[in-house]
This record gives structure tokens, C-alpha cells and sequence, in this order.
């Protein structure tokens, strides 16, 4: 075990692609292509640093996220089961529309209008989402 250390210093180690000079740089597993200039960037990257484009949000188990974790496909679940109780507006921060869906709970009203509205954020896109209920 003496020897162990003795192999000079900056010993490489095994682990991710060494840039071949010349070569086309293999993309690492942690690595992604910016959508824009196509550099190689981190996959986790929100913002390129080459070209300071924002790239496509990280897609989650219930699909797209907005920028503040918000996803379209929960709120949607949310109106279509809970609209009643106006789940989906407290999930999007709109507490006075829940509190009044939880008033109105026990009319049919406000569980008609969390299936039209559920529709409604399905169909709506992820644009649209995200400059809605995306930002807060
Ligand atoms: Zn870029």
C-alpha cells in the first residue's frame, strides 16, 4: 500500500470522456445540447451559458413544470376530481377561488366548472400555463 500514492500527481481519474483535441466531444450522460446554439451544456442547466437561452423545463413524472414547479397535468387532475372543493385553485395559489368553490361545494356549480376548467388547462399550452400560473 506504500506505493499506492506514488503515482505522480493529478492522477486522471476514470471517470467522464477526456475532450479529444481535434474530435467531435462525446455529449456525457450529464450533458445535454443547448435548444438554441446547440452548445454542450449541463442537463440540469435552466439558462445556457453560452447564449443565455432558457432552455425547455425539466420534464417531471406529471409532465411539464412551469418555472415555480407548478404542472398543468396536476391542476387538471386537481379540477377534475376536486373541483368542488376548488383543489385546483388552491394548488395554483388562487386561494379566494377555492375558498368560494369550497362554499359553493355543495351545489353542483363549482364541480361543473372544475371539469370545464380542468378541460380548459388541458388544452391550454404550456405557454399559456406557464404565463398564468407558472410565475408566482
Ligand atoms: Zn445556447
Amino acid at each position: 500500500m506504500d506505493d499506492f500514492a506514488a503515482n505522480g500527481p493529478e492522477a486522471p481519474n476514470n471517470g467522464g470522456p477526456q475532450a479529444a483535441p481535434g474530435g467531435p466531444a462525446a455529449k456525457g450522460s450529464d450533458e445535454k445540447y443547448c435548444a438554441d446554439c446547440g452548445a454542450r451544456i449541463k442537463v440540469r442547466a435552466e439558462i445556457c451559458p453560452k447564449c443565455g437561452v432558457r432552455q425547455i423545463p425539466l420534464t417531471g413524472a406529471l409532465g411539464t413544470l412551469a418555472p415555480n414547479g407548478k404542472s398543468k397535468l396536476a391542476a387538471a387532475l386537481f379540477g377534475f376530481f376536486l373541483g368542488s372543493f376548488g383543489a385546483h385553485k388552491f394548488y395554483l395559489g388562487q386561494t379566494g377561488w377555492g375558498i368560494l368553490y369550497l362554499v359553493f361545494c355543495w351545489t353542483a356549480i363549482p364541480g361543473v366548472v372544475g371539469i370545464i376548467e380542468a378541460i380548459l388547462l388541458l388544452v391550454m399550452s404550456d405557454e399559456d400555463f406557464n404565463r398564468k400560473h407558472g410565475m408566482a
